[in-house]
């Protein structure tokens, strides 16, 4: 049972975690390391960008079951430096750490809403800046970066003969897509900005020492991912991960930087997950067709039905955003929590033990991630007749791998008459001081998996909490 998961450098689908001769095998020394690009915080997180985010936190959550939790390494960086940053700073009038914490507070909360579950390192550019110059300065070294005459450095994409692997971009599209955005100090249009010298009128107080031999400045953008990855993970990672907009320049140029300076494999296996549409046009923040929770949650949907229909699709293929989409995520919610309150109430469930039922929810994703499976599989697990022993550690388990979290809309079941009538036994052995009855009637009462609680003029029922 391994997860296969489509590879974007290879163009196939690979099997996760194994590694090359001579490397060490998967164990808490060496765990499976994980490494997603984070969000740029300047502005708030729409729910496009946790599309992506969401995408990953299941396949973090499906790592852990298939590796152990504590056989994964997961890093999520926060972007805290950039011309967006700098530019919400300077509109703002206050300083960038300001900005960039506000943003991260208020993604922070986003996330525990939608129970993303945390990674175990969030480090920030801006904690990172001499990490990021010491990886500047090996690639100076080695000949792969240049200083331009304003004391900036680029990295030489003609030094990096794999440079378009990942992308498959040839020169001449490079070209067309370059131009664009380009600025005159490259030697090559395709070469990009490891470190940016300080332009008083764009950065503000914003500036650190430069690598050897270049100006004071700033990080390039893609330089902060290698160092930070190579700083926590390690030259190789396991798996690297980002929407489809990141695959090119950012990813590409993320291979270029590490193979080059660590002369090694940088990262085992790319995944890419697709993007959020509306009204079919990618929901950004520059077309201004973007929702945030905020957005939602004042429109009345809870977080765990917007994390429901943003898995309704494939994570490779593109997804539709609409309000309908929520109403029917609000509903299978309130469905499943019926469903999970009925088998609480009405089975026995060791712990330890685990039925097969719910395997096809996990079967699902553990073939490339195919949440809408994933989910169809959990409909029909639950309503696959009578609950036996072991159903509901399996149905939590496939709650956890989908990060589907029930306990917000906890659904109350009123106990069935016979239970009732073994209470109402009890409570009447207890009044007349019948305590080896009373007793007998509270065992009975657990054995079907109820627990009975005594006040002072009365008692309530409630299904026992696994
Ligand atoms: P940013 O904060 O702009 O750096 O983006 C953070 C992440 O959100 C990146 O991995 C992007 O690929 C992803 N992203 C941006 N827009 C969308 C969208 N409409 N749908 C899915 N992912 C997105
Ligand atoms: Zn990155």
């Amino acid at each position: 049972m391994a997860i296969r998961l489509f590879d974007s450098l290879t163009r196939d689908y690979r099997i996760l975690g194994q590694r090359e001769p001579g490397a060490p095998p998967i164990s808490q020394e060496h765990p499976f390391t994980f490494y997603t690009c984070g969000p740029t915080v300047y502005a708030p997180a729409h729910i496009g960008n946790f599309r992506t985010f969401l995408v990953n936190d299941v396949l973090r959550r499906l790592l852990e079951l298939e590796f152990g939790k504590d056989r994964v390494k997961h890093v999520r960086n926060l972007t805290d430096v950039d011309d967006r940053t700098i530019g919400q700073a300077k509109r703002e009038h206050r300083p960038l750490s300001e900005i960039t914490r506000h943003w991260t507070e208020l993604f922070h909360r986003d996330c525990d809403a939608l129970n993303l579950l945390r990674p175990h390192v969030e480090p920030t550019a801006t904690s990172h800046i001499r990490e990021q110059v010491d990886m500047i300065e090996v690639l100076m070294r080695k000949g792969n970066a240049y200083r331009a005459p304003d004391g900036s450095v680029y990295f030489k994409i003609g030094s990096f003969p794999e440079y378009g692997a990942l992308s498959r971009i040839r020169e001449r599209e490079l070209k067309v897509t370059i131009t664009v955005a380009d600025d005159d100090h490259k030697d090559d249009v395709g070469d990009f900005a490891l470190w940016k010298a300080y332009k008083p009128e764009e950065d503000g107080d914003v500036q650190w020492p430069g690598p050897t031999g270049a100006a004071a400045g700033r990080p390039g953008w893609h330089i902060e991912c290698s160092a930070m990855s190579k700083k926590h993970l390690g030259n190789t990672i396991d798996l690297h991960s980002g929407g489809v907009d990141l695959l090119f320049p950012h990813h590409e140029n993320e291979i270029a930087q590490s193979q080059c300076c660590n002369g090694t494999t940088f990262s085992r296996h790319w995944y890419h997950s697709e993007f959020l549409l509306v009204d079919g046009k990618k929901m950004s923040k520059s077309l201004g067709n973007l929702y945030t929770l905020d957005d939602l949650k004042a429109k009345g949907f809870s977080p765990m039905a917007i994390r429901y229909a943003l898995l309704s699709g494939h994570p490779r293929k593109q997804l539709n955003f609409t309000l309908e989409s929520l109403h029917a995520a609000e509903s299978a919610i309130a469905t499943l929590s019926l469903d999970r309150a009925r088998m609480t109430t009405f089975t026995k469930d060791a712990p330890a033990s685990l039925s097969s039922r719910f395997d096809p929810v996990l079967a699902s994703l553990r073939d490339d991630l195919n949440s809408p499976a994933a989910l169809g599989a959990l409909f029909i697990a639950t309503k696959a007749g009578p609950t036996k022993p072991g159903d509901l550690s399996a149905f939590d388990r496939a709650l956890f791998a989908l990060g589907l979290d029930l306990s917000a809309s906890p659904i109350q079941i009123s106990a069935p008459a016979e239970i009732c009538a073994l209470a109402e036994r009890r409570w009447t052995a207890k009044k007349a001081k019948d305590y080896a009855a009373a007793d007998a009637l509270r065992k009975e009462l657990a054995a079907a998996g109820w627990s009975m609680l005594d006040g002072k003029d009365g008692y309530k029922l409630e299904p026992v909490k696994k």
